[in-house]
């Protein structure tokens, strides 16, 4: 199961994460041995703030890495902790990411309360249609355990939460600093009778993807022993040898030949796995190659975008949507949402951190479907001389 964690910047998520490692025992015996003898050598007893420390160092190392993947065990299952180290690696892991985050952790000071990354992170979760959505509230070892501070904040964040539309799977009072209520229960917060985050997280059920129609987009196109064979990854269905299938955005009708799995013929292929397929037709790359009920074809669209980087109306982007790459002009920028007050605003441009409405007009035809159908054609990026400034979802 993947999990993002989110929140404003001091509000905690490293924390949780060494947290979470430490109290289920999944750090790395190597590094558990290292920061053990570093201890020692100080003369010091083990503590779980080195822990952090240790993996803080760790992150600095990696920074060059957009995202890093930590993991931890639990009795039921693996996660996966989608880490990014700020809050445009957030954004850009989040759209682009091949790792698609199940679940989803807001964590909030209870000191502090909801914060301008709060709402702006909300809202981006709820945009990307990340619909299970955790609470937390941290520090309560800050405030001395007091139920009166906890209920002052959840209400603040549930209050902010309905007004975008989130219904949070529960709110929990923790401390990712001292341990409580993460992976053991508080004996420091007895008013509190819910669950702890880890069971709450264990109690989840793990969401089968969707079934859709086969959408194949295509990476590339070699040449092997004189035949084209077509690669990519399925993003959604199934197909097999002899298949009917279309090409898109040309419409054209094709027929499955040959299907390859590591060079292997094989007679029936599915999601998610990477694939080879010989067609009766020419296909490149960028095409999408699809069965069953038609995906759309579009030469303009309008889209909800979260930027990175400033966008402008008139200007020219591109637009990349699995492998399709291509020319888009923003022709109107129709609304521009403030996460602080939820109020909309109109203008020409969107800065850093903005959340909108655009319109976009392609140089030719793009293949997406609803974000909901398949993710990965209902997401997109645009980018500015090769660097990502916005992503963007189909709803
Ligand atoms: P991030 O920026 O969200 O990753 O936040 P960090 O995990 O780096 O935490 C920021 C600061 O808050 C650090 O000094 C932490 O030691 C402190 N902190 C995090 N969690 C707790 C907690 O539960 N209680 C207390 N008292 N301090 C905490």
């Amino acid at each position: 199961m993947n999990l993002v964690i989110v929140g404003h910047i001091d509000h905690g998520k490293s924390t949780l994460i060494g947290r979470l490692l430490f109290d289920t025992k999944s750090l790395p015996k190597e590094k558990l041995e290292e920061i053990e003898a570093s201890c020692k050598a100080l003369g010091k007893e083990m503590e779980f703030a080195y822990v952090v420390d240790a993996l803080e160092e760790e992150r600095k190392n990696e920074m060059t890495i957009d995202t890093t993947q930590t993991f931890f065990q639990t009795e039921k299952r693996e996660y996966v902790i989608i880490d990014t180290p700020g809050h445009k690696e957030f954004i850009k892991n989040m759209i682009t990411g091949s790792s698609y985050a199940d679940v989803a952790i807001l964590i909030v000071d209870v000191s502090e309360g909801m914060k301008e990354q709060t709402k702006r992170h909300a809202y981006i979760l709820k945009l990307l249609g990340i619909g299970q959505v955790i609470v937390v509230i941290n520090k309560m070892d800050k405030v001395n355990y007091e139920k009166g501070r906890f209920d002052k904040i959840k209400e603040e964040v549930l209050n902010f939460l309905e007004t975008i539309g989130v219904t949070p799977l529960c709110v929990i009072p923790i401390s990712a600093f001292k341990g409580d209520n993460v992976v053991t229960k508080s004996i420091n917060m007895k008013w509190y009778d819910g669950k702890t985050l880890v069971k709450v997280l264990d109690e989840l059920e793990e969401k089968k993807r969707r079934e859709y129609y086969f959408r194949l987009p295509i990476q590339d196109v070699y040449e092997i022993n004189g035949e084209k064979i077509a690669v990519g990854n399925i993003i959604s269905g199934e197909v097999k040898r002899g298949d009917k299938v279309k090409i898109y955005p040309s419409d054209e009708d094709a027929a499955v030949l040959k299907i390859l799995e590591s060079n292997k013929e094989i007679e029936m292929v599915r999601y998610p796995k990477s694939v080879g397929i010989a067609l009766d037709k020419q296909i490149k790359r960028g095409d999408i190659l699809a069965k069953g009920e038609r995906p759309v074809v579009v030469q303009k669209l309008e889209a909800n975008i979260f930027c990175i980087d400033k966008i402008e109306e008139g200007q020219e982007y591109s637009f990349a949507c699995v492998t399709q790459e291509v020319e888009a002009k923003v022709v109107e920028i129709k609304e521009k949402i403030n996460p602080d007050t939820l109020e909309r605003e109109s203008g020409k441009s969107l800065g850093e951190g903005d959340v909108g409405r655009v319109v976009l007009e392609f140089q030719n035809p793009v293949v997406i479907e609803k974000f909901g159908n398949v993710v990965e054609l209902g997401r997109f990026v645009l980018k500015k001389n090769a660097i990502i400034i916005a992503g963007g979802t189909i709803r």
